[in-house]
């Protein structure tokens, strides 16, 4: 591990610690493919958090954006213009778990809804879905400055609110879009070329599908076939049957 990575991952375990955390899970790859081996071997000294214990417990989402109020626990909140809690079916089988909202999401409050959230809802709706039937979220609910990533900080602040989001939802599988947000949900930096398309065993048996940024796949269209592989693996286990074969 770099000293990079390592001062990194002490600066979360500490914050974590601090947070009242007291017990870290390591992820496992629900499938055995060299790609899957190749990321778990390279990457799984890095744990992924624990939500079943350690977080507060929320009735539902109303509950949860009570809780988060008019947040301001990390520099993104006096920036916004509005939050982007999130929406769509609070008994989603599905969620779409994206980085952070951009311009035109800072100024609806909702997300996805700019070139990229346009793609997306393409997307969900090539799979014989609407938005209302998916949930869609993401890691930090306050727009970073000039789109950048969230940093480690904004991430951690902003989480436990996702994870309370997640843990009333309790979707059967996630779809994280491209690497912020993989990274977030595993607890440990990878790279969202070599995980995804594989199912990985999440918290509360949620099935955890890693896939490439709708943002990503405007700027790479060519890679929009293998976005559309791995929907086709995550509308298998939900039984669904595709509207068309994608783009
Ligand atoms: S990004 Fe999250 S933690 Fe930061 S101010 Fe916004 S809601 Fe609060």
């Amino acid at each position: 591990m770099s000293s990079d990575l390592k001062r990194s991952v002490e600066f979360c375990l500490k914050n974590l610690k601090d947070r009242g955390v007291k017990r870290i899970n390591v992820v496992a790859p629900s499938t055995s493919s060299k790609k899957t081996e190749q990321a778990a071997a390279t990457k799984s000294l890095i744990p992924e958090l624990d939500i079943n214990s350690n977080l507060k417990q929320y009735t539902d989402l109303e509950d949860v954006k009570k809780d988060l109020g008019n947040c301001e626990r990390c520099q993104l909140g006096g920036m916004r213009t509005n939050i982007v809690f999130g929406e769509g079916n609070p008994k989603a089988e599905l969620m779409f778990i994206g980085e952070g909202p951009g311009e035109d999401e800072d100024k609806t409050g909702r997300p996805f809804v700019g070139r990229a959230g346009q793609l997306l809802t393409k997307i969900i709706e090539a799979m014989g879905l609407k938005r209302e039937d998916v949930y869609i979220a993401n890691i930090v609910k306050c727009r970073p400055p000039g789109n950048r990533a969230p940093v480690d900080e904004e991430i951690i602040k902003c989480a436990p609110y996702l994870m309370g989001q997640i843990s009333v939802i309790k979707p059967k599988i996630i779809v994280t879009l491209g690497s912020p947000a993989t990274c977030t949900l595993f607890n440990k930096k990878i790279k969202i070329s070599l995980v995804r398309g594989e199912f990985y065993d999440w918290n509360y048996g949620i099935k955890l599908m890693p896939t490439f940024h709708p943002a990503y796949l405007l700027r790479n269209p060519k890679d929009k076939g293998l976005v559309w592989e791995d929907m086709k693996k995550v509308m298998s286990l939900l039984g669904l049957k595709p509207k068309h074969t994608g783009e």
